[in-house]
């Protein structure tokens, strides 16, 4: 088996634990690939805990009002706005879409 075809099946493989028999072979003979097989198994190591990972509880509200305290976003409807491009956005019914103030954070 030459290197790049063990690349191109590993990297497109979704379990690394149910690589094919030749594959393995191949990284139990070429120092290279059983490198890159032990990278991708680190990679797919640690994305299995960052899937894990999850916020507490939902923190969109704590963040947004320290942004309105801030000053970078403001979340208050406009329905004049609203109204004037003829087409109501039903998302805005339920969360206010945020709209960003400064782009850049400001000088202290
Ligand atoms: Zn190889």
């Amino acid at each position: 088996m030459e290197c790049n075809v063990f690349e191109i099946a590993v990297s497109e493989s979704a379990d690394l634990s149910q690589l094919r028999p030749e594959l393995l072979q191949h990284a139990q003979q070429c120092f290279r690939c059983s490198g890159l097989l032990e990278d991708f198994q680190t990679i797919a190591r640690k994305a299995r805990k960052l899937a894990s990972v999850e916020p507490a509880r939902d923190l969109w509200g704590d963040i947004r009002a320290q942004l309105e305290r801030e000053g970078l976003i403001q979340t208050e409807l406009r329905p004049a706005a609203q109204a004037a491009r003829g087409v109501r956005d039903r998302s805005a019914d339920a969360v206010p879409a945020p709209r960003l103030v400064h782009s850049a954070p400001r000088s202290r």
